[in-house]
């Protein structure tokens, strides 16, 4: 006698699919494409690197909020590994760090020229 063949699909609540599957394989059309969505959704993030996130230059502070924003829903989605979410956050910190100073020396070099304006001010008069 022969056996008939079921999808070897076990649902959530403990029972077989017991749709037939497709000839040559082992699950029903459904559960193929199912298993088949999850393997390539699986694949996709695992893929997912530096390069992929497409992050914007760390020119000003609202590049780096937006970086910093699409890191953390990465990582968050488990589509970015925390080592590689470490790398570019250290480099968002460095980015963030020079643009701190250059807006610090800015601003002190534009106080001193205003101090200076002032004195010569009180020297005219
Ligand atoms: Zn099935």
């Amino acid at each position: 006698m022969k056996s008939v063949k079921h999808c070897r699909h076990v649902k959530e609540d403990g029972i077989a699919c017991g749709s037939p599957p497709l000839s040559g394989e082992s699950y029903c059309h459904f559960h193929l494409r199912y298993k088949g969505c999850r393997l390539r959704t699986w694949r996709a993030r695992r893929t997912l690197g530096v390069k992929d996130m497409r992050l914007p230059p760390p020119d000003d502070f609202h590049a780096i909020l937006f970086s910093l924003n699409k890191v953390a829903q990465a990582l968050a989605s488990g589509r970015l590994g925390p080592h590689e979410a470490g790398k570019i956050l250290r480099q968002l910190d460095r980015a963030g760090a020079k643009l701190r100073g250059e807006i610090l020396s800015r601003a002190e070099s534009a106080q001193e020229a205003t101090l200076e304006a002032s004195e010569q001010d009180r020297t005219w008069i």
